[in-house]
């Protein structure tokens, strides 16, 4: 089924989820009580200058997480289209910043909404996540950091590095929604499954996430108390996870050998998924 633009409602934000290229989202923030609308990651302009079009909404700024293709593909042609200004990281490959951002920024929307920046390396050494903390109900921007049942791959950076950007993102209040770039969920289950076939909430998810798809819905936003439950990579403190992760080892003879802690044990879950 064709994946369609929805949104999600989270006190006076709606946040609107466009579908681009084969896999991505383009988050789109508005309020209930101010005009315009802010977006993230604009990969492909066209379906985004179309939303916000039929939506009669005013581009107001376009903030940036990284810089991957698929992030920043349609970024001049909205430039063109809309001269705003970008938010987003210090970074040779996008010039376009005009507002550069980094660990410990902040900044509001509409004056009044705030933002708050999270430097999160490991995917792409400029990385970027976003919080807002929205009274009380939070939600991150997390670009290609996590995914609900799973995480972003390291092109440029360390498996430290994604480690510890991850478990920032778990140090979140445990409702704070969490809107990523890409929906992978059913093959991250899978993986997650074969790791932890014990599990309950694999199955329950996958389940659940089936039912959605069918009917053209995305399984985004997850939660970070999702997450807890459903992400190898958040659960590498869980016996289940070292147990299973200390087989891969020695079944395909990995450097790392025995994993005596959590960084170690996400290390050989991080390098078993780009093997599966
Ligand atoms: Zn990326």
């Amino acid at each position: 089924m064709d994946r369609e633009s929805f949104t999600t409602i989270l006190g006076r934000l709606h946040i609107d989820a466009v579908p681009i290229l084969n896999t991505n989202y383009v988050w789109i923030i508005r309020h209930a009580d101010h005009e315009g609308a802010y977006l993230l990651d604009p990969g492909d302009a066209a379906p985004l200058k179309r939303h916000l079009t039929q939506n009669n909404l005013a581009l107001k700024q376009i903030i940036m997480t990284h810089s991957h293709w698929d992030h920043i593909n349609g970024l001049d042609e909205m430039l063109r289209w809309k001269k705003v200004d970008v938010i987003g990281p210090e970074c040779s490959v996008i010039p376009q910043v005009t507002t550069p951002v980094a660990e410990g920024s902040r900044f509001q929307l509409w004056n009044n909404v705030e933002v708050q920046v999270l430097h999160t390396p490991g995917h792409l050494p400029e990385h970027l996540c976003y919080y807002l903390p929205n009274g009380n109900q939070p939600v991150v921007f997390s670009g290609d950091i996590i995914f609900s049942a799973g995480c972003g791959r390291i092109f440029n950076g360390t498996h430290a590095e994604l480690y510890n950007s991850l478990q920032r993102l778990n140090a979140l209040p445990s409702h704070t929604q969490v809107c990523c770039s890409h929906d992978y969920i059913m093959d991250n289950l899978e993986f997650a499954k074969h790791v932890e076939p014990d599990n309950p909430y694999y199955q329950e998810r996958i389940k659940s996430v089936i039912l959605r798809k069918r009917m053209g819905k995305a399984a985004i936003p997850t939660s970070i108390q999702a997450e807890r439950l459903i992400n190898p990579f958040l659960r590498c403190g869980e016996k289940s996870i070292q147990q299973s992760v200390k087989r891969f080892s020695q079944e395909s003879n990995h450097p790392l050998g025995i994993p005596t802690n959590d960084l170690e044990v996400f290390t050989l879950l991080r390098d078993w998924k780009n093997q599966f």
